[in-house]
């Protein structure tokens, strides 16, 4: 996952925006109601800030209402008609949120496009958080997709891509084995992190796990593989084992500089374990 710099924009313009869109006399009168619980929401914005800043995930509770009077279907409709659909209000905050992942790639599993905003947590178990912007995430539509709506789980809770910074640690590693079409790689998170931080090991897998990224990452390398192996072979044999564990070392070292664990690094790591691997026999 990669780390996104977190949004800084301001809730409470983003409010009045959406409330001023809104005709007076529709949806039971949502104009008045959205504009007397702009203070809730904007305390309750920043009270998400502070509290996913240190990880304290048990405090968000699922709710029906929003201060009282807006409920969750009001919420959904701020978002759904206002923030995503009234062209001002997208230009200024949709289109902003989705420009934060700078490569267009998707933060959460690095290889989609990024296409959607994704409430972390879901905005109808969380209708309060439904346009915060800390809770709106950039993501590819794979990943939007398998993220199903669900009460979070403040023990094992999904990585935030502008709360969670896991790069620091090399955590994901590949598994090469031989089969009958050739190299394949298996993911995983590697075991030497659950003795060092296992609450980061769990999250992670369930990253792993809840995204199926281990699917996603083997066929990426499925292709890398049959692309590279036979100049892999060839050098194999032109520089010796420790020729072509220098030169995967270069390669890596520069993509490292980038970011750690992806599934290109991992793949090259396990490479470089066992160049021996790509001898045909
Ligand atoms: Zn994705």
């Amino acid at each position: 996952m990669r780390h996104l710099q977190k949004p800084q924009l301001p809730i409470e313009d983003i409010l009045e925006d959406c409330t001023a869109s809104y005709r007076q006399g529709t949806r039971d009168g949502i104009k008045d109601k959205l504009r007397s619980s702009i203070s809730v929401i904007c305390d309750e914005s920043r009270i998400y800030d502070n509290e996913a800043e240190q990880q304290n995930w048990s405090v968000f509770r699922p709710h029906a209402m929003v201060n009282g009077i807006l409920s969750k279907d009001d919420m959904c409709d701020v978002y759904d008609s206002k923030f995503v659909k009234a062209e001002k209000i997208k230009n200024k905050y949709y289109d902003h949120l989705m420009s934060l992942a700078k490569s267009g790639k998707c933060p959460i599993c690095g290889i989609g496009q990024v296409s959607t905003l994704d409430h972390y947590l879901a905005k109808t178990i969380y209708p309060i958080y439904a346009v915060t912007p800390y809770n709106l995430v950039p993501v590819c539509k794979d990943c939007n997709f398998a993220k199903h709506d669900s009460p979070l789980d403040p023990t094992c809770a999904p990585l935030h891509a502008y709360y969670d910074e896991v790069d620091s640690v090399i955590w994901l590693k590949a598994s090469l084995s031989k089969s009958a079409g050739g190299l394949v790689a298996e993911f995983s998170v590697c075991d030497s992190l659950r003795e060092h931080n296992p609450d980061l090991c769990r999250r992670l897998k369930k990253h792993m796990e809840l995204y199926e990224l281990n699917k996603a990452y083997a066929v990426q390398a499925t292709t890398e593989i049959a692309e590279n192996i036979l100049f892999w072979r060839d050098k194999l044999e032109v520089w010796g084992r420790e020729g072509l564990k220098e030169h995967l070392l270069e390669v890596l070292a520069s993509k490292e500089v980038y970011q750690r664990n992806t599934w290109n690094t991992a793949l090259l790591r396990a490479l470089i374990e066992d160049v021996e691997i790509l001898n045909d026999e």
